[in-house]
């Protein structure tokens, strides 16, 4: 199974910055809703006043209720007005509430000392039960406040060197993401930091990691750089340093040679001095990504490059090559694990001669990715080739595909034929035809059997030896079809002189065959010249009913594509043939 660590390391990551977000942050109530419980208390109260006064009824729900009935509900709504001004708006609502509620105490003590309303003694209660409670409530609520004030401080806060956290620097180039302000995000990783770690014990590398930290710190707070700085840690030996206020990248660069210098001061710890180095990578907001996490990912990728190249100079811009290169990179290492766990999947695209009956398959790589989804073959293919492991993919498509056939031939099928593509590369290997050979002999299949597909670009460099190597395929009984024909540039005395059984029709030239009356003519006349030179001739990418029409009046023997079949995993193809089979019978 292909477990990518680095891939399952960043999901998590982005999990618990979300939950650790989730749990400090606490949105303000707009303030909007602290006039709206004003107005609400003011006409409250007004009304609660003259519901004391009224000495009328009135109707309701068909029952006679004294006026005098709705000062109780009057008062309630007062109250949660208040408590929620507390809960809500924290000292600002505590404040108003305690200038509402200490202001109306006046108002009482006239009433009763001077007035001699007996009827305010409950509302003197009221008033002093209601300052208790909102006490209680906002001392409650400060608690809380300061609680969630320290989980996020702890949060953001890397636990060893005191630093700001990855979830920091995120919020912090997030707020000039906002503004729109100009940044650069370097990504920094100390050289050899394990080795350290390893010899000298964890104790001593985590003092080294706080002693750079301070460093690099004191040298930010000092503005010494001329830029502004920001500086987290991002785990084990990862620092992120966040530069602002520059008008040209060789700031950026001044102010990191002065972080390596600081860096490059010997550590002396317990009286052993230690000497660190580091690499960094740099990317710049809003030129080269716009979210913090695409920056991250430039930045890095520059890095990983720096660390690569194993030279002395130790700083890199991020350029959108390297993004490719970084992915490249990626995908050479799935593909390597895929080879290693033979994981490399064989899908079958079935082809079918022009009266729709199934003639063969199309055998064709497949690497699946740790998200379930596939890597496509166009991706992974010219990679492959590159890092010289198109052999190894083609060997194991090979032996797949030959597999299968070899399962079909033992239940009775003698007609089906199995293509299979080989690289250009691959084919010009010294032991290639003996390569086959043993293919041949471990599957025990037939050679006739078996179609090599191989591009048009082999006549190009058609040499000796390329002749040679196709004789020997031939003469051990296998087939041969010149794939992607059209797109390269083979002469027809080349083309004539290549001992091929099948030209292959390029689906570029099918997706435009109806587009132009020249189009429809190109393609027929590659029908025809295959035709001529002897040789049976399939076109690739069909997927609509006026192709097919088109193919069909200019005499194309054999259909591939969408139309009549997608590749599909090994067990669906025996089901298709079963079902072909069904109907011929
Ligand atoms: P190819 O040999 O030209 O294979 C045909 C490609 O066209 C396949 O893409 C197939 O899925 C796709 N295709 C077929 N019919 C249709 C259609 O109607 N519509 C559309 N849109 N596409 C259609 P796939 O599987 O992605 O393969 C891409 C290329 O990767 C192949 O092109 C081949 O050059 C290479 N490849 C795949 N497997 C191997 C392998 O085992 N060894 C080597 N050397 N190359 C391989
Ligand atoms: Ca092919
Ligand atoms: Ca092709």
């Amino acid at each position: 199974m292909n477990f990518n660590f680095k891939d399952f390391i960043n999901k998590s990551r982005k999990k618990i910055d979300n939950n650790l977000k989730n749990i400090y942050s606490r949105k303000n109530t707009p303030i909007i809703f602290y006039f709206i419980l004003l107005i609400l208390y003011t006409i409250v109260s007004i009304l609660l006043t003259q519901s004391a006064k009224v000495a009328g009824t009135i109707p309701v729900f068909g029952q006679i209720i004294p006026y005098g009935i709705f000062t109780g509900v009057f008062s309630s709504i007062a109250n949660i007005c208040i408590i929620l001004l507390v809960v809500l708006f924290g000292k600002l609502g505590f404040i108003t509430s305690m200038i509402i509620l200490l202001g109306q105490f006046p108002i009482l003590i006239v009433n009763l000392v001077i007035i001699h309303t007996p009827n305010s003694i409950p509302g003197i209660f009221t008033n002093i039960f209601t300052i208790i409670s909102i006490i209680c409530i906002y001392l409650i609520n400060q608690s809380i406040q300061k609680f969630q004030e320290k989980l996020r401080k702890q949060a953001i806060t890397d636990g060893l060197t005191g630093l700001p956290n990855r979830l920091a620097a995120m919020e912090y180039m997030n707020k000039f993401i906002k503004k729109n302000e100009r940044f650069a995000l370097v990504s920094v990783d100390l050289t050899n930091f394990k080795r350290v770690n390893d010899s000298v014990g964890h104790d001593i590398g985590d003092k080294i990691l706080i002693e750079i930290a301070n460093r690099w710190k004191n040298l930010a707070d000092s503005l010494k750089t001329g830029t502004s700085d920001f500086i987290a840690r991002l785990g084990g030996d990862e620092y992120a340093i966040i530069i602002r206020n520059y008008s040209s990248s060789l700031e950026i660069l001044s102010s990191l040679n002065m972080y390596e210098e600081e860096l490059e001061r010997k550590i002396t710890i317990n009286n052993y001095d230690y000497y660190v180095r580091a690499s960094f990578g740099f990317a710049e907001f809003p030129f080269d990504a716009e979210t913090s996490i695409n920056l991250f990912s430039c930045a890095d990728a520059a890095l990983h490059k720096v660390q690569r190249a194993n030279t002395n100079y130790k700083i890199l811009r991020f350029t959108s090559e390297l993004l490719q290169l970084e992915q490249n990179a990626e995908i050479e290492q799935k593909l390597r694990q895929a080879i290693e766990n033979e994981a490399i999947e064989c899908f079958l695209q079935p082809q079918y001669d022009i009266a729709h009956k199934l003639c063969g398959f199309e055998a064709l790589a497949r690497i699946k990715d740790t998200d379930g989804t596939f890597i496509s073959p166009s991706v992974f293919i010219p990679i492959a080739e590159k890092a010289g492991l198109i052999d190894r993919v083609d060997v194991l498509v090979f032996k797949k595909a030959a597999k299968f056939l070899a399962e079909i031939i033992a239940e009775g099928n003698n007609d089906i034929i199995m293509s299979t593509n080989i690289s250009v590369r691959h084919m010009m290997k010294s032991n290639f035809i003996d390569e086959i050979k043993s293919l041949l002999k471990l599957t025990n299949v037939p050679a006739n059997r078996i179609k090599i597909e191989i591009t048009e670009s082999i006549m190009i460099d058609f040499n000796e030896k390329a002749v040679r190597c196709i004789n020997e395929i031939k003469e051990l009984g296998m087939k041969i079809a010149i794939d992607d024909f059209g797109t390269g540039y083979s002469s027809l005395s080349y083309l004539q002189k290549f001992p091929a059984d099948m030209l292959k029709i390029d689906k570029s030239f099918i997706d435009v065959m109806n587009t132009s009356d020249a189009s429809k003519k190109y393609v027929a006349t590659i029908i025809s010249i295959g035709h001529i030179l002897n040789l049976e001739v399939i076109s690739e990418g069909v997927e609509s009913p006026d192709q097919l029409d088109t193919l069909q009046e200019t005499g194309c023997d054999y259909i591939q594509g969408y139309i009549w079949g997608r590749p599909m995993p090994l067990e669906e193809a025996k089901k298709l043939i079963a079902v072909e089979t069904g109907k011929e019978i």
